[in-house]
């Protein structure tokens, strides 16, 4: 039997647990039928931290992070903990995991399933088997740069400022990640920027122009951020893989969810460098929040968290086979009609958390026997 993985999860808060316990689910499957096992460990984070140990990312889960294979991250924030200063936020405990961790390629998969194309804001044909990745720098740029901050001016007016900026080696790890990821799909790669209006932006395209060099199999194009946001919008199926710095990063990939039209259903990964015997952090979580709005009522839809289990399964540990075998059961039960409510359509049977997980163990088994 293969070795033990060791796995760390972070429910976290509101939907967090709710969409996590179905995790557990696929996780007891694979251990009984596919005979790999998991040492599986949970940790705090966010508010759950906070009431616990008074920190979103306590240090004991810094060292259950340090110590993991691999880390499944539920959902953190709500409006319980809305009111505490900013450095002490639920939200704050990501962003420790992210920066200790040096998680700094954020891969966003859009990916439209076919039985949802008409959930789509755009017509059905535009987005029907849409799949495209977008790779997001996750530790540099604006959010971080120095000099940052709010000033008051010698003659009393005020400004607030920040800082792009790129250090070659930053660029250069990120567009790898990126090019791997496309020679192993289409082999074309979007790399995006602001070259005509930002130095950072020149400096971008410089450092991924001379590293396409590396991977003569992928073929690479430049375009603006805002018409890559605005093709996003019209013509999505030209993409395939899209590499983005942080801040356009984010905007597209939120962007290019709109257009699948189900927040529930997208996984994402952040993955670390890999260190001399090819080990690397990672970080899976789904991209939607703890939806506090819904939270406790049992009608979360839990396949964006499954979906986040098969990157991990993809991404850390190398199990391609498993990892399909999971987005198929996710896409067998959304063609036998099954939908939280996140994703109803008429004619459908509407259902909730545990009855959707309990329906893609079942496909497994099915698919299995
Ligand atoms: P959200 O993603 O939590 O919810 C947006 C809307 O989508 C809500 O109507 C919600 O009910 C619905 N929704 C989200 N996930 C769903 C699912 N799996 N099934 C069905 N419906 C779903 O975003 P928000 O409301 O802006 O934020 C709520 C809280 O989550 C805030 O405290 C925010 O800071 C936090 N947040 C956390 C993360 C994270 O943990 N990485 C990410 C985004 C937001």
């Amino acid at each position: 039997m293969p070795a033990n993985k060791k796995l760390l999860v972070l429910p976290g808060d509101g939907i967090g647990p709710e969409v996590v316990r179905e995790v557990r689910r696929v996780i007891d499957w694979l251990d009984r039928r596919r005979q790999v096992t998991f040492d599986v460990e949970e940790g705090l984070v966010g508010g759950a931290a906070i009431d616990a140990l008074g920190h979103p990312c306590p240090d004991r889960t810094m060292e259950q992070a340090l110590g993991a294979d691999a880390i499944l991250f539920g959902s953190v924030g709500g409006p319980k903990w809305d009111s505490l200063p900013f450095e002490g936020r639920p939200e704050l405990g990501i962003l420790r995991l992210r920066k200790e961790l040096g998680l700094f390629a954020n891969l966003r998969p859009a990916i439209v399933w076919s039985p949802l194309a008409q959930a789509s804001s755009l017509k059905a044909d535009l987005v029907d088997g849409l799949d495209l990745m977008i790779v997001r720098e996750s530790t540099g740029g604006i959010y971080f740069g120095e000099p940052r901050g709010i000033e008051t001016l010698p003659d009393g007016t005020r400004r607030g400022f920040d800082t792009e900026t790129y250090s070659e080696e930053e660029i250069v790890r990120v567009a790898r990640v990126a090019f791997e990821l496309a020679a192993k799909r289409s082999g074309r790669l979007t790399s995006v920027e602001k070259a005509n209006v930002m130095q950072s932006g020149r400096f971008w395209r410089e450092i991924v122009t001379r590293t396409a060099a590396e991977f003569p199999s992928v073929q690479l194009s430049h375009m603006y951020a805002d018409n890559c946001a605005m093709q996003l919008a019209s013509r999505p199926k030209q993409f395939d893989v899209i590499l983005a710095s942080n801040l356009f990063g984010d905007l597209l990939s939120d962007l290019a969810a709109a257009v699948t039209g189900s927040l529930g259903m997208l996984p994402s990964a952040t993955l670390g460098a890999p260190d001399s015997s090819g080990r690397r952090h990672a970080l899976y979580e789904p991209i939607h929040g703890s939806a506090p709005d819904i939270a406790g009522k049992g009608i979360a839809n839990p396949c964006a968290q499954i979906l986040s289990f098969a990157m991990l399964l993809r991404w850390s540990f190398g199990m391609e086979e498993d990892a399909r075998l999971i987005e198929n059961a996710v896409e067998k039960v959304l063609s036998g009609g099954l939908r939280t409510a996140d994703i109803m359509v008429p004619g459908a049977a509407r259902v909730g958390t545990s009855i959707m997980g309990e329906a893609v163990v079942r496909e497994l088994d099915k698919m299995a026997a």
